[in-house]
């Protein structure tokens, strides 16, 4: 194999590497905005948790209309979700069918809190990361290939 040969391969192998180490860290940054979308809604007892965590990770956009879900509808009083009846806010029963609210103690809501934020700082920090060696190696790319020409 000719010198030129062997540096065309290279150089597009390289840029396979940082196109799987960009994808590697997508998925990674995509679990991780996934865990912050859970710890979130178990801090303000959404249901179906799992649910919007799961879209959120494989659907980036979910994650957005999920906050804006939950910006909008603050005013809305807590509602059994058994029978439907009002809800007092520090209540662990319904005071009407007797249903057990799962609310999170106050130790809970803390690590809802500290994980939901951690996590997405996490996120942010990878997505830069994936970005950031997405643009070295195809820096390095082109300036073999500048330099070849
Ligand atoms: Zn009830």
């Amino acid at each position: 194999m000719s010198y030129e040969t062997n540096f065309v391969i290279s150089g597009i192998a390289g840029l396979f590497v940082g196109i799987g180490l960009f994808s590697l860290i997508g998925i990674g940054s995509c679990i991780l905005l996934a865990l912050s979308v859970y710890n979130d809604a178990l801090y303000r007892r959404v249901e179906n948790p799992t649910m919007w965590a799961v879209l959120s990770g494989f659907f980036n956009i979910v994650a957005l209309v999920y906050i804006i879900i939950q910006a909008t509808k603050k005013a809305a009083p807590l509602r059994c979700m058994q029978c439907g009846d009002f809800l007092h806010p520090n209540s662990r029963f319904c005071q009407r069918c007797g249903r057990p609210l799962m609310i999170p103690s106050p130790d809970e809501l803390n690590n809802y809190d500290r994980r939901r934020k951690l996590f997405l700082w996490l996120w942010i920090g990878s997505s830069v990361l994936s970005f950031i060696v997405l643009f070295v190696f195809i820096f390095i790319y082109v300036v073999r290939f500048i330099g070849a020409v």
